[in-house]
């Protein structure tokens, strides 16, 4: 029998707790939670409003998630996002443009020109041998066009990643999509062997899950899914420890773990899913390169922005829209988070989710909602007020996969190598969504 000790509660750590028991029941598994269990997925409840100040929906893309939520029994408690509203937007010119959903719709787009739209058709048979530091905005440029680059780079890097497509390393967002483009004689054949590839991983891996493509949530918000596997790894006999481990240290072979209180003993693997702040102080003592080498990844500070509007006022349908940096407007992107998932708020009202980049110390709470309802009642061309706005900041922000980002995960991961039986996850290293983390403790359990 190992000693496994997963560090963070987020849902890297849960996943990894859940998915190492199904592979290795045998093992003993302690996950250290901190004071809170959920990490960015923290539902809150506010006037009659479901309100998600961090993620809010889970992208469903080969199968795992439609597993995991059977097992949980959390079936009937699952949303589907509404396809009624499916349709995304990018303000372009002060006015709200269908966003293309599939490789079909740029030919139809008005967000890019007729001669752009020839551009990428014989893109596809060329080939592109991308540089590895090479930015999101450069390489849409160099591929599909500088429209390409203003009106879909742009706001996709704002809207997922709250950063510039020109601070985003192409090559980290997209590591296998890149590998297999640079590789290929032609990028058609280079985005084929891509979808193949993870197609044929996964259907291995779950052969007999079907599921649907899309966006996904519960109807008490994404807590429901935290709660529910908090209760799995409970009952499947996995401790959980809402203790802060602060110390990282060796014994003979074996690692052994500590909080500031507390020594938890040896064990025979770690796996750390926090923050680089978080992981560099536990290795402060321990191994004082790693610690330095940790703190040098950059953070993309957002702050999130509630906003409640009488349903009379606004016709609008869709998902959303998103902002490129172009159009100069102080918000990144809003979802409309009651068209969406129905139940979110009362039939009478419309619920907006707002995101505004920069640091949260330089705007106060009032100020920021009201950059937020200048912006709404501008793009959508209204005088009407919001019911009540609540703001919500995430500080240090979103790990940002910077220019020189692919570099600094290497070498990471040379220091961590070194300390047999120690690794790292969650989304610092493992890719910025819900899905990516989930997906890494999967093949992280399979690996063991
Ligand atoms: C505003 C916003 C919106 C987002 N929207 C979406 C979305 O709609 N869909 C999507 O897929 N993704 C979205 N994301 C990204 C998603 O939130 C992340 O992928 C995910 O939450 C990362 O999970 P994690 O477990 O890696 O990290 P975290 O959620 O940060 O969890 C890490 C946990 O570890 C704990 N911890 C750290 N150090 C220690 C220690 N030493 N001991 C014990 N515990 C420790 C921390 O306290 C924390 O609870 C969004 C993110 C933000 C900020």
């Amino acid at each position: 029998m190992r000693r496994i000790a997963i560090v963070g509660g987020g849902i890297s750590g849960l996943s990894h707790a859940y998915f190492w028991k199904q592979k290795h029941p045998e093992d003993k598994i302690v996950l250290f939670s901190g004071a809170k269990i959920g990490g960015n997925i923290a539902t809150e409840i506010f006037e009659d409003a479901i309100l998600e100040p961090g993620p809010d929906s889970y992208l469903e893309r080969n199968g795992l998630f439609t597993k995991m939520v059977a097992e949980l029994g959390l079936s009937n408690e699952l949303l589907t996002e509404n396809n009624k509203n499916a349709k995304r937007y990018i303000l372009k010119d002060g006015y709200l443009a269908s966003a293309p959903k599939s490789p079909g719709g740029l030919i139809t787009t008005s967000l890019l020109f007729f001669p752009e739209k020839f551009r990428i058709f014989f893109a596809m048979g060329k080939k592109f041998s991308l540089w590895p530091t090479i930015t999101l905005f450069d390489a849409a440029r160099n591929v599909l066009g500088i429209s390409a680059a203003e009106y879909l780079a742009s706001p996709f890097a704002r809207g997922v990643y709250g950063s510039e497509a020109e601070d985003l390393e192409f090559s980290s967002l997209f590591p296998k999509l890149y590998t297999h483009i640079v590789n290929a004689p032609k990028l058609k054949q280079g985005l084929k062997e891509y979808n193949r590839e993870r197609k044929e991983f996964w259907a291995a891996q779950l052969p007999e899950v079907s599921f649907k493509r899309g966006i996904y949530s519960f109807k008490g918000g994404l807590i429901t899914w935290v709660q529910a596997i908090e209760k799995s790894l409970r009952a499947s006999g996995i401790e959980i420890i809402q203790d802060k481990i602060s110390r990282i240290d060796k014994s003979t072979a074996l690692h052994t773990l500590a909080s500031k209180t507390k020594p938890y003993g040896e064990f025979d693997r770690v796996v750390f899913t926090g923050s680089a702040a978080d992981i560099g102080y536990v290795f402060r003592d321990f191994d004082k390169e790693f610690s330095r080498k940790i703190a040098e990844i950059k953070f993309s500070p957002i702050n999130v922005v509630y906003n409640a509007w009488a349903r009379k006022d606004f016709s609008q349908n869709g998902y959303g829209f998103l902002v490129p940096r172009k159009e100069r407007a102080p918000i990144l992107g809003t979802i409309y988070a009651s068209n969406v998932f129905s139940g979110r708020i009362g039939d009478d009202k419309f619920l907006t989710k707002t995101m505004i980049s920069g640091d949260s110390e330089v705007f106060k709470d009032a100020e920021l909602a009201s950059i937020t309802e200048e912006s709404i009642a501008r793009i959508f061309k209204t005088r009407a007020k919001p019911l009540w706005s609540k703001v919500f900041r995430h500080a240090p922000g979103i790990p940002r996969y910077a220019p020189g980002y692919g570099e600094w995960k290497k070498e990471i991961g040379t220091l961590i190598a070194k300390h047999d039986g120690v690794r790292l996850a969650g989304w610092m290293v493992s890719g910025i969504g819900l899905a990516d983390q989930l997906e890494t403790a999967y093949t992280h359990a399979i690996e063991e």
